[in-house]
């Protein structure tokens, strides 16, 4: 192949076969722009698209461009067994980067092991100071995500599947998987993988370019006729549908209207779809709450996982700055009232999940709720109950059985 850049590679591939084929990096003879050796393992690629081989991907400079620094993330993991079997989300995640340019101020990924842990990655391969503190300001790529899926696929003998989290692997929970062109590309190279390979996918965005992968989305709904439950569930998170307050505290994300159209899109297609209210927020009233359920039922949303913001971690304060800074003061003053009043949190959650449960069930749309642990601690035995049971639940969803036998150790 005449030389190419990975941008032209990965949209020549949108070309090839049908959605669910695809080029592959390995099997095709491309070498690396720096040292011309032929791409045979891992690879990357430079800012403006250059392929990479991995020893000239380690040694390369990060680059910064309207203050976000690009780089490789040299994680050796392809797919993570995921604890977020806990929300009935997955059993698998897929972090198609490190970092995450929508740097939603509430986001709790900078406070996780994969980030506090991994500072001097951080500091080595893209300059960071801090990774909690410059969240939303780094973005390492995992560009041979696809074609190294395909190999660990092809040796996979088992496969985790949890009662509630049903082997489903999730893209992304610690990123935006379709934030720019470059993730969105990693991830349908990866959908591409896990669908033929029969393994059912939730895909989790802000990012309205979702609509992009439609024709990979449909072709998974046909693959899925022929499953015991659906090969693909595509999400966004849509806690409120004021664009202005949205953007205070998530300043990089496209708005909450761009999330509704994509899903509206989605859903004419026939791709089942679901919403992410997570986390809504304490300025939101019960009409707000009636208007949101009408709209998701109108789009063709029929389940929603809903969850009160919690205002534990560092970031709550970043949160409570942030929407001062914007000018929303309202909304800054009730979630420093929050912070400080157990009481108040407590029956603003109780009084939030009453809201969805209320207008769910009014417009025919499932919820599932992910009440906080203290919320429960803090109520009467009966409701208690109540709660833990809606804590342990699983999703209402169907998903196809993936084609491995259980692994043991789940
Ligand atoms: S889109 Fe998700 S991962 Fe990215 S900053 Fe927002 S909450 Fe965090
Ligand atoms: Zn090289």
């Amino acid at each position: 192949m005449p030389t190419v850049t990975l941008d032209e590679f990965r949209e020549r591939s949108r070309d090839y076969g049908d959605s669910l084929d695809r080029l592959d990096v390995f099997e095709e003879d491309i070498t690396c722009s720096s040292c011309s050796d032929r791409l045979t393992e891992r690879f990357s690629a430079t800012m403006s698209g250059e392929f990479l081989c991995w020893e000239c991907a380690m040694s390369h400079d990060a680059v910064t461009e309207r203050d976000i620094t690009h780089s490789t993330d040299p994680t050796k993991a392809v797919v993570g067994k995921s604890g977020l079997n806990e929300k009935s989300l997955c059993d698998y995640v897929i972090n198609v980067a490190t970092g995450c340019t929508h740097g939603c101020k509430f986001c709790y990924v900078p406070s996780t092991p994969n980030i506090t842990t991994r500072q001097g990655m951080l500091a080595e391969h893209a300059d960071v100071e801090s990774g909690q503190r410059d969240w939303g300001s780094y973005l390492l790529y995992r560009d041979d995500l696809p074609e190294r899926l395909r190999g660990v696929l092809n040796r996979k003998r088992t496969w985790k599947q949890t009662p509630r989290g049903r082997g489903v692997v999730m893209l992304s929970s610690g990123t935006d998987c379709y934030q720019d062109r470059r993730t969105g590309q990693i991830t349908r190279g990866c959908v591409i993988e896990l669908v033929r390979a029969g393994i059912p996918v939730r895909i989790l965005t802000r990012s309205p370019s979702v609509v992009r992968d439609v024709d990979v989305f449909t072709a998974a709904v046909e693959k899925s006729e022929s499953s015991d439950g659906d090969l693909v569930r595509v999400g966004s998170s849509i806690p409120c549908l004021d664009d202005d307050v949205v953007r205070a505290i998530e300043p990089g994300a496209p708005v909450p209207s761009a999330r509704v159209r994509a899903l509206r899109t989605l859903g004419e297609h026939g791709v089942p779809t679901y919403v992410s209210m997570s986390p809504t927020y304490p300025t939101q009233t019960r009409q707000d709450f009636e208007t949101l359920f009408s709209t998701f039922s109108e789009i063709g949303v029929d389940l929603v996982f809903h969850e009160p913001i919690n205002p534990r971690g560092g970031n709550f304060n970043m949160t409570i700055e942030a929407a001062r800074d914007a000018g929303e003061d309202v909304l800054a003053e009730q979630l420093q009232r929050i912070k400080s009043d157990q009481e108040y949190w407590v029956s603003y959650s109780l009084k939030h999940m009453s809201w969805a449960e209320e207008f769910g069930e009014k417009y025919g749309v499932d919820v599932h709720t992910w009440p906080d642990a203290r919320v429960i601690k803090n109520v009467d035995d009966e409701l208690s109950r109540e709660l833990r049971g809606q804590k342990s639940s699983v999703s209402p969803e169907t998903f196809a059985t993936p084609p491995f036998p259980a692994s043991k150790t789940t």
